[in-house]
C-alpha cells in the first residue's frame, strides 16, 4: 500500500480508517481570518473543531477530506493545530471553489495549472504540506467559462501529479455531467476523479450514469436540509443502498459537508448552522450506518464505503 500525505505529513494508507469524504473546520475568504478577524474567531474555532473530531474519533471516524481551497480561506496551520489536537488525519486541497482569484482571468489553464502541481508536489505556501486532491466547483445553473479554464487546469495538473480531481457541483442540474464530459476531453483518467455533492438529488439514474463514466461519486452533503427542496438524510440513505444493492458499493463515498458553527461570521448564522447540524461530524456514524444496516447493507459493505473506496481514491 502506498501513502497519502495529510496536513501532518504522509500517512501509510491503510492507516487511514474510517475516513468521511467532505468535511471543513470552517469556510470563508481568502485572508479573511488575518484581514477581517472580526468574522473569525480562531480559538472557538480551533476549540469547537477538535471537540467535535473528538467525539467522531470516538465513534470510529480517523480521517477525513478538507476540499478548503485558497479561495474559501485555507489556513493549513489551523487544520495542522486541529488534526494533532483531535487525532484524525485531514487531507487538504489544492484547486480552487466558486470565488476564483481575479488574476486567473487574465491567464490561461497552462498558466493556472502550474500553482496546482506546486501545492502537491512541494506544499502549500512555505507549510510543505503536500495537497491531496485537486479541487473544482461549479454551482447552479452549470459551469461558467472561468470555471470551466480553472477546470481544465485541475485536469492538467491532475495527469501531471496523479493527485485526483475533486469536483463540487449542484447535482439538481446535473453539473456533474458536464465536468466529466471536459474532463475526458483533457484526457483524465476517470479512475482520479470524483464527482462531490452528487446526493442533493433524487434522480439515481442521474448519479448512475456517472458511476459508469467511471469517476468516484461523493454523497457528501448528509444531513441534506441545508436548501429547499432537496432529499433529507432517510431518503438519501436509501439512496445509498439503492446504489449498493445496484453493485456501486466500491465507487462512492459519504460525508457530511459539514464546518462547526462557531466559524460562521454572524451569532444568527451560527445559532442556524447549529441547529442545522447539531451531531457535527458523527451525523452519519450516528444515524445514516445504523440505518443503512437496519435496510439490510451488510458490514462488509459498510466498511467498503467507510474504508476501502477512500483509501483506495487517495492512494490512487
Ligand atoms: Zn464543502
Amino acid at each position: 500500500m502506498g501513502t497519502v500525505n495529510t496536513v501532518l505529513g504522509p500517512v501509510d494508507a491503510s492507516k487511514l480508517g474510517v475516513t468521511l469524504s467532505h468535511e471543513h473546520i470552517a469556510t470563508g475568504s481568502a485572508g479573511m481570518h488575518t484581514t477581517y478577524p472580526q468574522f473569525f474567531d480562531r480559538e472557538t474555532v480551533v476549540r469547537d473543531a477538535v471537540s467535535a473530531l473528538k467525539e467522531a474519533h470516538a465513534e470510529g471516524v480517523r480521517s477525513y477530506i478538507e476540499p478548503t481551497t485558497f479561495d474559501l480561506g485555507r489556513d493549513i496551520e489551523l487544520m495542522q493545530e486541529v488534526s494533532r489536537l483531535s487525532g484524525v488525519h485531514i487531507v487538504a486541497a489544492t484547486g480552487s471553489h466558486q470565488a476564483i482569484p481575479r488574476i486567473f482571468r487574465t491567464v490561461s489553464a497552462d498558466a493556472i495549472a502550474p500553482l496546482f502541481i506546486k501545492e502537491v508536489e512541494e506544499g502549500i505556501e512555505d507549510t510543505g504540506v503536500k495537497a491531496g486532491i485537486i479541487k473544482s466547483a461549479s454551482d447552479r445553473g452549470g459551469i461558467t467559462e472561468l470555471e470551466e479554464t480553472v477546470l481544465r487546469a485541475v485536469a492538467m495538473a491532475s495527469k501531471h501529479t496523479g493527485a485526483p480531481v475533486y469536483t463540487h457541483t449542484w447535482s439538481p442540474d446535473r453539473v456533474g455531467e458536464q465536468q466529466v464530459r471536459i474532463l475526458q476531453e483533457e484526457g483524465v483518467d476517470m479512475n482520479r476523479v470524483y464527482i462531490g455533492h452528487s446526493n442533493d438529488t433524487r434522480d439515481v439514474d442521474y448519479i448512475i450514469g456517472l458511476l459508469k463514466s467511471g469517476v468516484w461519486v461523493g454523497l457528501d452533503r448528509f444531513p441534506g436540509g441545508r436548501f429547499p427542496g432537496v432529499p433529507l438524510w432517510q431518503e438519501r440513505t436509501q439512496i445509498v443502498k439503492r446504489l449498493v444493492d445496484e453493485g456501486w458499493g466500491d465507487r462512492i463515498m459519504l460525508g457530511h459537508d459539514h464546518s462547526v458553527p462557531s466559524g460562521q461570521p454572524t451569532p444568527e448564522m451560527r445559532e442556524q448552522r447549529a441547529n442545522y447540524q447539531p451531531e457535527g461530524y458523527s451525523f452519519i456514524s450516528r444515524n445514516v450506518l445504523p440505518y443503512l444496516r437496519e435496510l439490510g447493507t451488510t458490514e462488509e459493505d459498510v466498511n467498503q464505503i467507510m474504508v476501502e473506496n477512500p483509501r483506495r481514491f487517495l492512494e490512487g
